[in-house]
């Protein structure tokens, strides 16, 4: 039993363990694809729409840029407003098949003396912030960045 896992955000990622994924959607018409998932139309100027399918992005990118969060950043960046902010890593990722940057928290523990640009980060299953108690309580889940190098 224990506390139950909510997805902070519906539908942006999927999966357990080595299978978490984050989704995002692609353009059937011109292979753009988009995270956060569009699922409306092609964002892109030049493409004259298509089907948006859903797919998951590569697991693993490289460190684009990455900053010392002590406060919420703004929208887009996906939090719970009714948690109180934990001072984090924030780490902007290059993800090279998909031609993005996925913004998201370094996993709990690590400072911007662990990054630098261009290091390998995977994505894992993370935590925003427990509620209740163990039994009934919930888990808002998200996703977050852990080097390659390091397994927690
Ligand atoms: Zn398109």
């Amino acid at each position: 039993m224990g506390r139950t896992r909510t997805p902070v955000v519906a539908g942006w990622f999927t999966g357990e363990g080595d299978d978490f994924r984050l989704l995002g959607t692609r353009c059937a018409a011109c292979a753009s694809v988009f995270f956060p998932r569009e699922d409306g139309f092609c964002r892109n100027p030049g493409c004259a729409g298509g089907e948006l399918l859903e797919v998951p992005l590569s697991r693993r990118g490289r460190i684009w840029s990455y900053t010392d969060a002590r406060y919420r950043p703004p929208e887009p960046y996906v939090s719970d407003p009714e948690l109180p902010w934990q001072p984090c890593t924030l780490i902007a990722v290059e993800l090279a098949a998909e031609r993005m940057v996925v913004l998201g928290q370094g996993v709990e523990g690590l400072t911007v003396a662990d990054l630098e640009v261009g290091m390998e980060v995977e994505v894992v299953q993370g935590a925003l912030g427990e509620e209740g108690d163990e039994e009934s309580g919930t888990v808002r889940t998200t996703w977050k960045w852990r080097p390659t190098g390091v397994r927690a």
